[in-house]
């Protein structure tokens, strides 16, 4: 009943050229890929070339943060979720544990830009997760029900279609250290329950909750086999298009 979702977040990597060469290698590697949505995060400054370069395909563009700001102002180096839609995106990755780490992102002001991306219809990756010290002192589903429940704050059901979740524990971010398929499924299990209290259980039932955490082609299956695991957000094996190709390709 619900659709996996491979997503590829590029973060601060490739220049253009490369990014390109990327995005058309990917291409054939899972034009056949009809089990999951297929997405890449490139920066900014690459969105509106990637999505004309992959019109037509079976692989998304998202953008990977958006401004709380929803008209056209002052607020010198932010980028607004319509002009993020304008240039060929559908989906938006939202609260980022390094943006949450380096770059002051709150609950409130994830809550702001999902309320942003959602008024101009685009799909929002919310990411939540708890730093190795919180799950050491027994703290990890205090702070992803925290960062849940301020991230959607005032989101109705029908909003709910447009958002899926990516449960990313920092301590699995770049570090080769995954969560095991058991860790990641009860925590996974953990945030259904949640949105349901929040939400309702039709509502809950239906979102997405992608895994993100030095998933590789090694572990995606394991990791798929679990019931609430709907999917992957993946940073460092999304960068060649063979290792992320292997992934989407994980049945
Ligand atoms: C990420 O950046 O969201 C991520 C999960 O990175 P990695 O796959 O490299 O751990």
């Amino acid at each position: 009943m619900r659709k996996p979702v491979i997503a590829g977040n590029w973060k601060m990597y490739k220049l253009l050229g490369e990014a390109v060469d990327t995005a058309l290698a990917l291409k054939p590697l899972v034009a056949n890929a009809n089990h999951c949505e297929v997405l890449i995060a490139p920066v900014f400054v690459h969105l509106k070339t990637i999505a004309d370069r992959l019109e037509g395909s079976n692989i998304k563009v998202a953008a990977q943060n958006c401004s709380t700001e929803t008209k056209h102002s002052a607020h010198t180096g932010e980028v607004g979720a319509d002009m993020i839609k304008d240039v060929g995106c559908s989906y938006v990755i939202i609260g980022h544990s390094e943006r949450r780490q380096f770059y002051g992102e709150t609950d409130e002001s994830v809550n702001k830009k999902t309320k942003a991306a959602l008024q101009f219809s685009l799909t929002t990756i919310v990411c939540v997760g708890e730093m190795l010290a919180e799950r050491e002192s027994g703290n990890a589903e205090t702070v992803v029900k925290t960062q849940l429940v301020g991230a959607l704050d005032g989101l109705t059901v029908s909003d709910m279609e447009r958002i899926i979740i990516a449960y990313e524990p920092v301590w699995a971010i770049g570090t080769g250290q995954t969560a095991t398929p058991g860790q990641a499924q009860e925590m996974h299990g953990f945030i259904r329950q949640t949105l349901a209290e929040m939400q309702g259980e039709e509502a809950a039932e239906k979102t997405r909750i992608l895994y993100g955490g030095s998933v590789k082609a090694e572990n995606i299956k394991d990791l798929m086999k679990e019931a609430d695991i709907d999917g992957a957000l993946v940073g460092g094996a999304s960068l060649e298009a063979e290792s992320f190709a292997k992934i989407v390709n994980y049945r």
